[in-house]
């Protein structure tokens, strides 16, 4: 693991970008920090009639270029750093895509595999009442991040529109279709970082058949899984939460995929379809071309990183290589496509959905997909050519592009703004 706390690390490639722009040093300073971060605790009745509070967050980090638009996670270890790192990162990657949005992040301490699904939709009502006066379609724009989806979401929507008096689908976004969801939004993590790929797929020498592993088998590894398969890559390893399954000569995805809808895990395969059982702290040093970290934070570090035989790392998760472990992959040229421009496809989406909601008139599913596309390469391009010319890490090259938009956006509101004080 980094010796660094996670705001810390992720700071670290804010200072790196700005020795690489030459930009106001107020700019910095504002981006070190976290506008606003409210903690509350929710109190739900349980099923047995007992009460019960869990911790929850809701952080607008930076709103210079929009309203602040991030994901609500529920898990057990969530804290405010996790947060506030997050809704750093999405400011980022707000900027990385050219969306008109700042950055932002909730959560809430739970674990939701504890709960009913009546508890499930108490908490998230109550998340709700709690932030209905910190959100808004102007102001600051929730949607679905590990472990929530689009019937929280749903939820979400329906307090909202409860508490204000009226349907405002475009405050949140990851909805159900019914509910004013986009088409193309469920798969749009993973189809954004494959698009990704194989647009770069020449500029990075990857032969026509690749050998994938993925680390995380929830919404952004099961569809990149099934997207590369697809197209004849060979998925060799996946893990999720508790283990991780091999074969050489490639998995059957669709039978793990059919395990995942039975609520089972990836093991649930184990000895049938030539699937053999891996220790998945091995995951990240299996014999690949391609490695995608698709699960949590920090999984590849500067113990594990010389492990790593893949040519190229596809971050879907969010922060998963510390910045220890990049300096050894950038040794070994292992080139990372990082997560703020990697992963920034559900953001994309959720962009498209709120301006359909916007505007009440809905795209095909084969528009949305066109659009993404030319965003993900226009985008993709652009930070690959930076990088070239720099001769600086993909990462770098992502994090300057964004700053450089920041920081005119930040210039640009006037050094008495509200915005920049
Ligand atoms: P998810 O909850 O659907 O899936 C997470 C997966 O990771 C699950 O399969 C879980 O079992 C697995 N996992 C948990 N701990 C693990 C461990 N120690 N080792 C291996 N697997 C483990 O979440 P998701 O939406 O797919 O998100 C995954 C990552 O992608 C997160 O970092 C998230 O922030 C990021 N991300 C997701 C989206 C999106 O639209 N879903 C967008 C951008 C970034």
């Amino acid at each position: 693991m980094s010796d660094g706390s996670l705001l810390d690390d992720a700071l670290v490639r804010l200072d790196e970008a700005a020795r690489h722009l030459n930009v106001d040093p107020d700019v910095v300073e504002k981006l070190k920090y976290a506008r606003e971060t409210t903690k509350v605790r929710l109190m739900i009745r349980m099923d047995d009639g007992s009460r019960k509070s869990f911790l929850a967050w809701r952080c607008r980090y930076d709103d210079t270029r929009g309203p602040t638009k991030g994901g609500i996670r529920y898990h057990p270890d969530a804290h405010v750093e996790e947060v506030e790192t997050l809704a750093f990162w999405m400011t980022f990657k707000c900027a990385v895509m050219n969306l008109p949005y700042g950055g932002g992040k909730g959560a809430v301490r739970v674990d939701p595999r504890q709960l009913s699904k009546a508890e499930l939709e108490r908490l998230s009502r109550a998340y709700m009442q709690a932030f209905a006066r910190t959100v808004g379609p102007d102001r600051d724009i929730p949607a679905p991040d590990v472990y929530t989806n689009s019937m929280i979401m749903g939820w979400m929507a329906d307090e909202y529109a409860q508490i204000v008096g009226q349907a405002v689908p475009a405050v949140i976004t990851g909805k159900p279709i019914a509910l004013g969801g986009s088409l193309g939004r469920g798969d749009a993590t993973a189809r954004g970082g494959y698009y990704l790929v194989r647009h770069l797929a020449d500029d990075l020498k990857l032969g026509k058949v690749m050998r994938v592993a993925v680390q995380g088998f929830g919404n952004a590894g099961q569809y990149v899984a099934q997207l590369l398969a697809g197209d004849g890559h060979r998925i060799v390893a996946v893990s999720d939460s508790q283990g991780a399954v091999y074969a050489g000569n490639g998995l059957n995805v669709e039978a793990l995929l059919a395990a995942k809808a039975r609520g089972k895990s990836v093991m649930a395969t184990v000895g049938q379809h030539g699937h053999e059982a891996l220790d998945p702290d091995k995951i990240v040093g299996v014999q690949c071309e391609l490695l995608v970290p698709a699960a949590l934070e920090n999984m590849i570090h500067a113990e594990n990183a010389k492990s790593v035989r893949a040519k190229l790392i596809l971050e879907l998760a969010n922060g998963p290589v510390t910045p220890e472990a990049d300096e050894i992959l950038a040794k070994a040229d292992v080139v990372v496509l990082p997560d703020i421009l990697a992963n920034a496809g559900g953001v994309t989406v959720s962009y498209f959905e709120w301006v359909q909601n916007r505007q009440g008139y809905y795209w095909t599913e084969q528009e949305i997909h066109g659009r993404l596309q030319s965003i993900m390469e226009r985008e993709g391009r652009t930070i690959w050519e930076l990088s070239r010319q720099r001769g600086i890490p993909m990462r770098t090259g992502a994090y300057v592009h964004a700053l450089g938009r920041l920081a005119e956006a930040i210039e640009a509101h006037g050094t008495q703004s509200f915005f920049t004080s």
